[in-house]
């Protein structure tokens, strides 16, 4: 089987700053690879994650490295603005993540898997769903013009695999460096490593694409699974 994303645009809708680099920006690139157009969506600020010793303006620190990261890949982004922890489904977020689709006009969303384990990334998973779900409908205005269909949505493996069951794999084996370099961008978190409530994310982030890598034949993978529901589902 060939998958080839030539003719879609691929959004990432994530939680956080460098979620998307942990468990889908190889999958970005290749989609980029194949011809597509790719943007990242980051939902929260990334204001609270401080390392040990204080970080002066944080979200503004963290915006900066995701625009470096963002850049690595090639990929447009897009800002929710909301402050960390605070991520809930209700009408201003869905709102806001409804214009913000309808000007990048996803084919495919890339979505947090319903069962991650931030609250914050339950609440993105929510809201990619309902919001990829409103995009497209006539009734509900926003600035921007409704697509013309829902995109498909896949959701993403979770933060060290607990509890996915993936429904496939991508390859990612070519672009597993733009994972690291883009994470390397991510200087204030990677800061936090030694920190007692955080784990060092180059050492989650290698390992969990390589246990991916590993169940599905190649040196290196992410795990999806798509949505399964009406209008939702793709088939190749
Ligand atoms: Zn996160």
């Amino acid at each position: 089987m060939k998958l080839d994303f030539s003719r879609d645009r691929v959004l990432a809708v994530v939680a956080h700053p460098d979620d998307a680099e942990l468990l889908c920006a190889g999958t970005l690139a290749r989609a980029r690879q194949d011809g597509a157009a790719i943007g990242i969506c980051v939902l929260c600020q990334g204001d609270k994650g401080q390392p040990n010793k204080p970080i002066r303006n944080l979200a503004a620190v963290r915006r900066k490295e995701m625009k470096a990261a963002t850049a690595i890949l090639g990929a447009e982004l897009f800002l929710g603005e909301f402050a960390d922890a605070t991520l809930a489904d209700g009408i201003p977020h869905r709102l806001k993540l409804v214009e913000i689709l309808r000007q990048f006009r996803p084919t495919l969303v890339l979505a947090h898997a319903p069962e991650d384990y931030h609250a914050d990334h339950q609440a993105a998973s929510k809201l990619a769903e309902a919001a990829s779900w409103s995009c497209a409908s006539r009734g509900q205005k926003t600035k921007t013009a409704p697509q013309d269909a829902p995109p498909a949505v896949w959701f993403m493996d979770t933060i060290n695999m607990s509890g996915f069951v993936p429904g496939f794999y991508i390859d990612i084996s070519r672009y597993a460096d733009v994972k690291e370099r883009m994470l390397n961008c991510h200087k204030s978190q990677l800061a936090r490593g030694t920190d007692g409530d955080f784990s060092p994310l180059n050492e989650l982030m290698q390992l969990q694409f390589k246990a991916r890598g590993m169940q599905s034949n190649v040196s290196a993978a992410e795990a999806f699974r798509q949505h399964h529901a009406f209008k939702r589902t793709q088939a190749w």
